[in-house]
């Protein structure tokens, strides 16, 4: 088929290379020229595991970018995978996705017959049907159900893997409110996952879709809360939570998936997911406890691990390291990253900040310029007095006599990812 996806984020340059090799043709639509001029020349802005490959592998056959969003009238669907930002009070911004879906609805104005606009951006029900598709219809003077299709079809995948995710999802979520056609181009489009392997497809409303997103990450974000609510019982009991999760997760209806418990979630989805259907229900008078708590144990973890490093060090003049920036692994994404608030709690505290990350060095020091970074884990723990663990990379775990270079060696791990050694004073946030 032939397809377009505007927005070359994460998710638009995921979905954009991984349907190029699964056989399509796909246009990318970006505003920002930087990206569009990287897609073409076979590379991307982002990191992400196998994404850079599959773009160079096709950029200028199967894979074209472009800034100018006309081009979509010559596709036969069309993706709109802009950010949608929090607001300060929680709620989404969607003002990108509304200029992505004017433009789009101007470019398809003239088209004759049918166009199909599949929504993957992560936003609320009332969004679509109040904002999206009236701007659709206005924008292109088609109507929707009739010349105009729009779908809503959210996306699923993590960073870190997002390849992976796309090529192997646990489903296919497709909200059409009974639009055959819209459902028919889906279904092609996907043909490979869902027929050739086995995914199962979901098809339901275009607000159940919306809604689908939004309750999958709450119930993540809601269960890695639990956990964390509960190590941090266990460790004021002495216990370590990694055993009792172990335990609890063998229970089916638990699962053992995200019970690794430390100092929270974040990235670009959980906690502007959250806050979005926290203000969604406040906005409906309806007081959404768990969600509620879900966010408020996730704000506490990294003052609990400032908390555990005051017990062992005054930071006050003092060098401290900051071991992880990217909100996880395999990443450099930043936002929501549980280092920020680690880092400013650390400098209220009067600490000399010094990080290091494999990856989002460059990142952080955008937003955090007056701290000091390190090319590396060793040189980030030269000096200090208290190191903070508080991204998972595999490699810290590797970390050995590289603590002996510390002036204290005090370790407050965030991510039961640092090895215990002797003459480190060593605390676990939930063990
Ligand atoms: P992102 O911020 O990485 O990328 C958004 C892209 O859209 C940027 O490249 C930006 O330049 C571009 N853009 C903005 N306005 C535009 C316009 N008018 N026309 C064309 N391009 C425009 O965002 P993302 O992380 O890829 O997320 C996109 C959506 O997918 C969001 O709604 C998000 O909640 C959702 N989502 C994200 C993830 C994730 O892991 N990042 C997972 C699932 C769903």
């Amino acid at each position: 088929m032939n397809v377009s996806v505007v927005g070359s984020g994460y998710v638009g340059t995921t979905l954009a290379a991984c349907l190029a090799d699964l056989g399509h043709d796909v246009t990318a639509v970006d505003i920002d020229e930087e990206t569009v001029e990287r897609l073409n020349a076979g590379e991307t802005t982002i990191h992400e595991p196998g994404l850079d490959p599959m773009v160079s592998a096709y950029a200028g056959s199967s894979l074209k970018a472009t800034t100018d969003h006309a081009a979509v009238a010559d596709t036969d669907l069309t993706f709109l995978a802009v950010g949608t930002p929090a607001r300060e009070d929680g709620s989404i911004d969607p003002s990108g996705l509304l200029a992505a879906a004017e433009d789009v609805g101007e470019a398809v104005a003239d088209k004759d017959g049918y166009h199909l606009v599949v929504v993957k951006s992560t936003v609320l029900p009332d969004v679509i049907d109040e904002e999206v598709i009236p701007t659709l219809e206005d924008a292109s003077g088609k109507t929707d159900g009739d010349d105009l299709g729009v779908a809503v079809n959210p996306e699923f995948l993590r960073e870190g893997s997002a390849v992976d995710d796309f090529m192997n999802p646990d489903k296919i979520v497709i909200g059409t409110d009974g639009d055959g056609r819209a459902l028919d181009r889906l279904a092609e489009l996907y043909q490979p996952l869902i027929s050739d392997w086995d995914v199962p497809s979901v098809e339901t409303g275009r607000r159940e879709a919306a809604m689908i997103k939004y309750a999958n990450n709450t119930f993540l974000a809601a269960k890695v809360s639990l956990i964390n609510d509960l190590g941090n019982i266990c460790k004021e009991l002495g216990v370590d939570t990694y055993e009792v999760a172990e335990a609890i997760g063998m229970d089916d209806r638990i699962g053992e998936k995200f019970l690794n418990s430390g100092v929270g979630w974040g990235g670009s989805c959980f906690p502007k997911d959250t806050a979005a259907i926290k203000s969604a229900a406040e906005d409906a008078d309806y007081d959404p406890a768990m969600v509620e708590a879900a966010i408020e144990v996730n704000d506490v973890q990294p003052q609990r691990l400032l908390g555990l490093m005051d017990e062992h060090v005054d930071v006050d003049g003092k060098r401290v390291a900051v071991l992880g920036l990217a909100f996880k692994p395999g990443t450099d994404d930043i936002r929501g990253s549980r280092a920020k608030p680690v880092i400013e709690g650390l400098q209220d505290r009067g600490g000399n900040v010094v990080a290091y990350d494999p990856l989002a060095v460059e990142k952080m020091a955008e937003e955090f310029p007056d701290i000091e970074y390190a090319d590396s884990a060793a040189e980030a723990l030269d000096g200090a007095h208290a190191a903070a663990a508080v991204t998972d990379w595999p490699a810290f775990a590797e970390l050995n006599e590289e603590f002996d270079a510390m002036a204290e060696k005090v370790v407050v791990d965030g991510r039961r990812i640092i090895s215990r050694r002797e003459g480190l004073t060593y605390e676990g946030l939930t063990w």
